[in-house]
């Protein structure tokens, strides 16, 4: 047992610092996994303070609302490869990531991301994406490799603090309009391989090609 101190006691600089954080006025926050509105606001990518949240289900049954389950993939020592879904998964800065039938594109971001898997019932998953919101001057790249060789075909990038989510899909949409109106762009030109279209996170705007690009990586 330690005597108390005689001296102990709070600096006034402290009491006026503890009352003003017990004062704050903050909203609660909190979501409903499964609630029609967290469906809608965490489509994309939603601020939540200083982070970036964002709800991705996944769904077994054809015909529901959701994404088909897929493989998250990475591309490490200049391979592509699947990593295992676990319940917590990181990706470090920098590290090319897709995830199958979400969106078309390998995004490389110089920020961490967190995602957690969680397994609502025998049909469905959801991922829940947690990463720093953009900070100034952060990049987020949209990349196409080769899928047979890994050869760069196609970047493009965006400072998304500068131009907000409205501007990082506007730039997603031009990469979109390039990659996905030239062949010649789509060709790899060390072995040849036609990479297929890229999409969006935004399944309802897909046109035919794109429709069967998500079915199909
Ligand atoms: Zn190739």
């Amino acid at each position: 047992m330690t005597e108390p101190r005689e001296n102990a006691q709070l600096s006034s600089e402290s009491f006026d610092l503890m009352k003003q954080f017990a004062g704050q006025k903050v909203a609660n926050m909190t979501m409903d996994l499964l609630s029609e509105e967290s469906k809608m606001r965490y489509r994309s990518f939603y601020p939540c303070g200083d982070l970036l949240i964002g709800l991705r289900y996944h769904e077994t049954k054809p015909g529901r609302v959701g994404f088909k389950m897929g493989r998250s993939l990475k591309i490490i020592d200049g391979q592509i490869v699947a990593e295992p879904r676990k319940d917590v998964q990181f990706t470090l800065p920098l590290v090319p990531h897709h995830s199958e039938h979400v969106y078309g594109f390998w995004h490389i971001n110089e920020a961490q991301e967190m995602t957690l898997n969680l397994k609502l019932d025998d049909e469905r998953r959801l991922t829940v994406l947690v990463e720093g919101f953009p900070e100034k001057g952060r990049k987020d790249r949209f990349a196409w490799y080769c899928l047979n060789c890994v050869a760069p075909l196609y970047m493009t990038e965006v400072e998304t603090s500068r131009v907000g989510l409205g501007g990082y899909y506007a730039v997603q949409e031009d990469a979109f309009a390039v990659f996905n109106s030239d062949e010649k762009v789509r060709t790899c030109k060390q072995c040849g391989t036609l990479h297929p279209v890229a999409y969006s996170i935004f399944p309802w705007k897909d046109n035919p090609q794109e429709k069967e690009a998500r079915s199909c990586w």
